[in-house]
């Protein structure tokens, strides 16, 4: 009877900690997809080879010269000197 039970009760458990871990892991999982993906939307960028500062965040054409965009990855650099440049221009 004592055996019993206690075999029960620990069988159970492991289940609800088994499923318990299940749900953890694809939470992790998924979060971890998710954030790939915005990092990944977040680093590739839209630039016209002839008009570096034409940069769409979209797949296209310049709109300046008609030129097909190219995907690249921007240089952590490129955005506070950009800022910079604007501001001090301006
Ligand atoms: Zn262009």
């Amino acid at each position: 009877m004592r055996l019993r039970t206690s075999g029960g009760h620990d069988r159970s458990t492991a289940k609800e900690v088994k499923s318990r871990m299940k749900l953890i892991s694809l939470s992790l999982f998924l979060a971890i997809a998710v954030l790939a993906i915005v990092v990944r939307a977040q680093d590739v960028v839209y630039q016209c080879p002839m008009d570096p500062d034409i940069r769409p965040n979209k797949e296209g054409v310049c709109s300046r010269c008609g030129m097909k965009l190219r995907a690249g990855i921007p240089e952590p650099v490129e955005f506070p000197m950009d800022l910079g440049g604007v501001k001090s221009f301006v």
